[in-house]
């Protein structure tokens, strides 16, 4: 989600530059193509100005299939909403199949209930053989209609099931998809803002420790412009595979943006996730880059990292911003390392 705490005056800037932009560029000024230019101008995404300054040096203009491109990859990647409508079109249609597939067997099973009395009342009243004769004719008619509408209910049921199955799949895709980080598959940043307040409640209830770690990864900018954004996408996930097999289980790593991820270390002291920290900043610092298309060596790269722990009382995003202090700490002193805010009274704010 895009952070718009601008001032009004900012807001109209961004607003101007951005219709200005658009209406030099040629391009149609529907919604979609206002919002990626404002986020643009407002520098609220680093990878769309990369990736819109990247085209504006090869190119005198951007065309609107260009701005759909990047729109979709760093602002509309959650399409979760479409599939989850899909899904519930599809429950409401097969839902009026069954009820109808019912109806149908219902008045069937009232019309042989009919002619099972019809037939019963014709047998009481006769000996001849020819009444016995229709009689069983027409139960057998009437035994086969129900039989097939039954057959035809059988199968609808069945076809139902799985239908439903595979919407439960469909829906579990989406849950997935809903808290995934799709370059990474880390978890996402909205996870993570769900995640630190439970983890954090938890721990007021259950009167443990966590910790937090801000990750950044050092001259990252720099990186991309060597070696261009997809070989900068490579080493992102690389980086985030690096963090999930250096820590255990229950923690929870997640992109927090751009070249940035953060790790919540449920019962964790601040001691022991400097010691967590350092070990990843050590494997994500020992491996070889290697472009994977050319086999080029790309040589390494190196990450910061700041660690804070959770105050009894403290509001998660001060936890984050205690963190993020480290963080700036650990650049300021020279980047690939560790720090640690200080621990103490609680903050409340
Ligand atoms: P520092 O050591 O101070 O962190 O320097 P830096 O260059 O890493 O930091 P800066 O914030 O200036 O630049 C971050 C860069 O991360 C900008 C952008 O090129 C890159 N980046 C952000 N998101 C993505 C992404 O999804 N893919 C790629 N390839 N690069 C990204
Ligand atoms: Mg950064
Ligand atoms: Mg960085």
């Amino acid at each position: 989600m895009v952070d718009y705490s601008h001032n009004i005056n900012q807001a109209n800037d961004y607003a101007c530059l951005a219709l200005e932009r658009i209406y030099k560029e040629g391009l149609c000024p529907n919604p979609d193509i206002y919002k990626l230019w404002y986020i643009y101008y407002s520098k609220t995404n680093k990878a769309i100005n990369e990736a819109i300054d990247n085209i504006a040096k090869k190119q005198k203009k951007i065309s609107e299939e260009q701005c759909k491109e990047i729109y979709k990859k760093y602002i509309d990647n959650d399409q979760s909403q479409d599939i989850v409508r899909e899904v519930g079109n599809q429950i409401q249609d097969k839902i009026a199949e069954i009820l109808n597939a019912i109806k149908d067997v219902r008045t069937a099973t009232n019309d042989y209930s009919g002619t099972l009395k019809d037939v019963t009342g014709k047998i009481e009243g006769t000996s001849s053989i020819n009444d016995f004769k229709d009689a069983i004719l027409s139960l057998m008619d009437e035994t086969k209609t129900i039989i097939e509408k039954n057959h035809k209910l059988e199968k609808e049921l069945d076809a139902s099931a799985s239908t439903m199955s595979k919407m439960q799949q469909n829906l579990e895709t989406v849950r997935k998809e809903a808290i995934t980080d799709g370059l990474t598959g880390l978890a996402n940043r909205k996870y993570f803002d769900k995640e630190i307040q439970k983890v954090a409640k938890e721990s007021e209830e259950n009167n443990t420790i966590f910790s937090l770690l801000m990750i950044d990864i050092d001259h990252f900018k720099s990186f991309n412009d060597n070696f261009g954004h997809q070989v900068g996408d490579q080493v992102l996930r690389l980086v985030a595979r690096t963090l999930t097999d250096g820590v255990k289980g229950k923690d929870i790593t997640a992109r927090f943006g751009g070249e940035e991820f953060a790790i919540i270390l449920p019962e964790t002291n601040i001691k022991a996730a400097a010691m967590v920290a350092e070990s990843l900043r050590k494997a994500v610092a020992a491996k070889d880059l290697v472009n994977r298309q050319t086999g080029d060596k790309l040589g390494r790269i190196t990450m910061s990292v700041g660690v804070s722990q959770y105050v009894p009382g403290e509001d998660t995003e001060k936890l984050i911003e205690r963190a993020d202090a480290a963080l700036y700490t650990a650049k300021h002193n020279g980047r690939n390392q560790v720090a640690s805010a200080p621990t103490g009274k609680a903050i409340k704010s």
